[in-house]
């Protein structure tokens, strides 16, 4: 993976070690040449993840909707910046940018983006992995939820397991690494893909 999308939280939350793992990600990205892909603020755990690329000197690129785009949001060393009309244009550019996903702890901005992107992935729309860092257990409700979901008849087991999770930043990058797509779903007219 040369690029990863990093979906996660426009505020700080209250664990700190959230905070100093979104950083490592950030300086691991750096190390390894792997481009960020994101929101572009720099606030939050966005702007930790963002500070941890930057410390080692690496790739950023930040998208973001122009009503979003004020100097207080906007981190000033972007490697490059896209400005796009709406949410929906940024999010499609950053999934076309990116060659796999990872979501942090973050809010319903952070679920919007996880949600959509493991549903464009369980319509074959992108073959590219999804991975959660399970930091401190905060994602513990959501893949119980998930759970419910498969065991209630409203999601297939392997669309879920298609999801990979992990508690360290080392495990969840090896797991995407050697991550293999599921076919895409029989049913779709794959010719329109
Ligand atoms: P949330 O989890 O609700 O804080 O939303 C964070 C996610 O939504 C990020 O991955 C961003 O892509 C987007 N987002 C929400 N708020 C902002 C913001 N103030 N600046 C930039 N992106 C944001």
């Amino acid at each position: 993976m040369k690029s990863i999308a990093v979906f996660c939280g426009s505020s700080d939350g209250t664990d700190s070690k959230i905070k100093s793992e979104a950083y490592q990600l950030g300086k691991t990205f750096g190390e390894q040449n792997i481009t960020l892909v994101y929101g572009a603020a720099k606030i939050g755990i966005m702007g930790e993840v963002a500070r941890g690329v930057m410390d080692k000197e690496g790739d950023v690129l930040g998208i973001i909707p122009g009503f979003l785009e004020t100097k207080e949001i906007v981190h000033p060393n972007l490697s490059e910046l896209i400005v796009t009309n709406n949410m929906h244009e940024r999010k499609v550019i950053m999934y076309e940018k990116s060659d796999g996903f990872i979501v942090l702890p973050g809010g319903f901005g952070t679920m919007d983006e996880f949600f959509e992107v493991t549903t464009w992935g369980q319509l074959g729309l992108h073959v590219k992995p999804i991975g959660i860092l399970n930091i401190n257990g905060f994602f513990d409700h959501l893949l119980a939820y998930c759970k419910t979901m498969v065991e209630r008849g409203f999601l297939k087991q392997d669309n879920l397991d298609a999801v990979v999770v992990d508690n360290t930043i080392d495990g969840l990058l090896e797991k995407m690494n050697n991550y293999k797509p599921l076919p895409a779903p029989n049913w779709l007219n794959k010719d329109r893909l």
